[in-house]
């Protein structure tokens, strides 16, 4: 079966086209600007790349351009749209409702409606998605795979804030997490690698991209995560600030004359290692300015692995004990070293890094030494293909 699967921002659609037998990419690409003017960039596999600024008034016309595009005779791959057997959309946010994926029908997008309170700038824009794919595709099969489904096993201790519980039960103020299809599709695929059941093993999964979280996979199952109520929570990222003293927001406020609106906007746009570096948000940025002894940018790439570590070790004690630890997404897979100055805080648990072994970007691999009691991995992450198993199992 052929699976169409979108991504859908306020103002972005990423797409793929994937063969579920195959498992191969037959296009990708991105529409951006869209309600603003419009740019497609299309990736058909085998075929020349197509760039071009059209018209998107709405995410509707983003869609039927990109399967304008998917059928077209020269830059297309498939003859005509009866050959998408089905669509997978990622949501952002499932709340408390979903805690796996489920086809969409008008009660579970009801659901999801309902849930879009806590995630305001994601859920609302994931909807708009699916309506303009059910518009454009009458009938094909959709299914909704949301982010923070895998962490709904997380434990009360593990998802509790301290704060009056009527917060919670009035508001659903609790830690969700996210990044759940990559930390998902990693610690199976850590599995699989080493020939072992999922259920026996312990895996630190550590998703370090742009955004970047932490995950304790307990027997296959999430035991805690670093993100928490927003993907603000946890490590120092990006450009977000990760853990610090609410007492902070006040603050600042006050100094700076800002509104919490206009906080939560630094703490999430303006902070993080573009913050602290004054240089960028980007690890290759900073790992130049560093060597060129720009000592922010040192110390912003610094403080990124050692929150990393203390995670790591945290969700070691969570489990009483760690089997594997994983590292996946832009930087996980590529920095390599960014992943030695995080085990080097870890030698304590049993991991010792093979710098040999280490020298490798994006691929699979054990990076650990032979006599490591516990295994340091390179597992490369792939949300749109495990997007695409979740929607086949489900239709
Ligand atoms: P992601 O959000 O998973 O796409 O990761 C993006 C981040 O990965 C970028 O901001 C970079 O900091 C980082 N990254 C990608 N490639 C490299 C590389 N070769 N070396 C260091 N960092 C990298």
């Amino acid at each position: 079966m052929k699976v169409l699967v979108i991504n859908c921002g306020s103002s972005s659609l990423k797409y793929q086209l994937i063969d579920s037998e195959t498992e191969q990419v037959l296009a990708k690409g991105l529409c951006e600007r869209i309600g603003i003017d419009g740019r497609l960039t299309h990736r058909p596999t085998g075929k020349d790349k197509v760039e071009i600024e059209a018209p998107m008034p709405n995410h509707t016309e983003a869609v039927s351009l990109v399967l304008k595009h998917l059928t077209d005779p020269e830059v297309g791959v498939i003859g005509s749209l009866e050959e998408i057997g089905a669509v997978g959309h990622r949501i952002v946010h499932g709340g408390e409702k979903f805690a796996s994926s489920t086809v969409l029908t008008d009660e579970v997008i009801a659901e999801i409606e309902k849930v879009s309170d806590l995630a305001p700038l994601h859920n609302p824009a994931n909807l708009i998605g699916i309506r303009a794919c059910m518009e454009l595709m009458p009938g094909v099969p959709m299914v909704g795979v949301f982010d923070t489904a895998f962490h709904q096993t997380m434990p009360e201790v593990a998802y509790l804030y301290g704060l009056p519980y009527e917060y919670y039960e009035k508001y659903g103020v609790r830690r969700y997490g996210f990044h759940g299809t990559s930390h998902s599709f990693v610690s199976k695929r850590v599995a699989e690698i080493l020939g072992k059941d999922v259920k026996e093993l312990k895996t630190i999964v550590c998703h370090l991209g742009n955004g970047a979280s932490i995950c304790a996979v307990c027997g296959g199952k999430s035991v805690d995560t670093s993100m928490g109520f927003t993907p603000l929570e946890g490590l120092v990222m990006g450009t977000r600030s990760g853990d610090l003293d609410p007492a902070i927001l006040e603050y600042v406020a006050g100094k700076e004359n800002l509104t919490l609106a206009q906080i939560e906007t630094v703490l999430n746009k303006k902070s993080g290692v573009a913050g602290v570096s004054g240089v960028s948000s980007d690890f290759r940025d900073l790992g130049k300015a560093a060597e060129e002894g720009n000592h922010r940018a040192a110390v912003a790439v610094d403080m990124f692995a050692y929150r990393v570590a203390k995670y790591v070790g945290a969700y070691a004690a969570a489990m009483n004990g760690v089997d594997v630890i994983a590292f996946t997404a832009g930087i996980g897979e590529n920095d390599i070293s960014m992943r030695a100055k995080i085990l080097s805080y870890l030698g304590f648990l049993g991991v010792k890094l093979d710098a040999e072994k280490n020298n490798i970007r994006g691929e699979e691999r054990v990076i650990s030494t032979e006599d490591s009691t516990v295994l340091a991995m390179v597992v490369p992450t792939n949300e749109e293909l495990a997007i695409c198993r979740e929607t086949v199992a489900l239709v």
